[in-house]
């Protein structure tokens, strides 16, 4: 069976380019189940660029969607360079484009404008995991491989808002995420804020009608 690189949920269409990812949330819905709207997005390689825009036209050959997200089940910064390129496709074709990140990009790409990148090729909006309003809760929560995390995806996502790309920062409903920090963070650089639905494990299964990623946007965010 091959690789479930582009599905359809909601009203969008989504794209699942990477299983890696560099935050282990403690509340990660990838730890007990790879099933996202009905779909297994498990890799067992990576798609390029090419292949993803092939798949992304037949999917809309079932039909419009609202936008076209990178969510799947990783952080999607991880494969920048297929980020942009995806991105850039979709800006000339004018349709919308979504990245939903756990705000590392900077991190795992050092060297690189990665904001002004994005921007440059058009991206629409961006949707940062934040899930904690102090950098304790953050590390506790997230997990991430890098130190100072927290740090970055508030620099991330304010330089997102900087130019001018549509920002909303999310967090997960759990007491520890403190979700009335996290709003204030984001109406305080100027971003938007929305609170994703906590998404328990096993015997209660995933709500499909969530996009909670295991980034929580069906995963990641
Ligand atoms: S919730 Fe998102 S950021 Fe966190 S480990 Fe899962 S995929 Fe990574």
């Amino acid at each position: 069976m091959p690789d479930t690189i582009v599905y359809r949920g909601k009203d969008n269409i989504y794209l699942n380019i990477t299983n890696r990812c560099s935050c282990d949330c403690e509340f990660c819905f990838r730890t007990f189940t790879t099933d996202v709207f009905g779909s297994d997005l498990r890799l067992s390689s990576e798609p390029d660029a090419e292949e993803l825009t092939q798949e992304i036209e037949l999917a809309f050959l079932d039909g419009p969607a609202a936008e076209v997200a990178f969510v799947g089940m990783g952080e999607p910064t991880m494969r920048l360079d297929v980020v942009l390129a995806v991105t850039e496709w979709l800006t000339l074709r004018r349709l919308p484009s979504r990245l939903v990140t756990n705000g590392h990009g900077r991190l795992l790409n050092p060297g690189v404008d990665v904001v002004a990148d994005l921007a440059r090729v058009g991206l629409s909006a961006v949707t940062v995991s934040l899930n904690a309003a102090d950098p304790e809760t953050y590390d506790l929560l997230c997990r991430p491989m890098f130190s100072k995390a927290f740090r970055e995806v508030l620099g991330f996502a304010r330089s997102c808002v900087e130019h001018e790309i549509a920002t909303t920062l999310t967090a997960v409903d759990l007491p520890e995420s403190d979700p009335d920090g996290c709003r204030a963070i984001a109406e305080a650089m100027g971003a938007s804020f929305r609170l994703r639905p906590y998404v328990p494990p096993p015997d209660s299964p995933p709500d499909s009608s969530d996009e909670s990623s295991p980034g929580s946007e069906p995963i990641p965010r």
